[in-house]
């Protein structure tokens, strides 16, 4: 038995996740994802795929790299037939 650090549900069923030489322990995905997934810097979506930095920030979507910083996503595609 181990107690989410998002919700501080106690679920026998809770996992841990390793990321960055740290250890967390989480109950659900939806947990997981609000206290890992990083948020598009144009739409504040939670970022559950791969995503798209450029220079140093970073965008959920080709789409969003492009519309929020137009010089330096030029060159950023989204990995789909044009
Ligand atoms: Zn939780
Ligand atoms: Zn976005």
């Amino acid at each position: 038995m181990a107690t989410c650090e998002v919700c501080g549900n106690e679920y026998e069923m809770s996992f841990e996740v390793h990321a960055q030489g740290e250890v967390h322990t989480f109950d659900s995905f939806e947990c997981a994802v609000t206290r890992m997934a990083p948020i598009c810097e144009h739409c504040q979506c939670r970022i559950m795929g791969h995503g798209v930095g450029v220079n140093g920030h970073f965008y959920c979507c080709a789409h969003c790299a492009r519309t929020a910083d137009p010089e330096g996503a030029r060159e950023i595609r989204d990995a789909v037939p044009a």
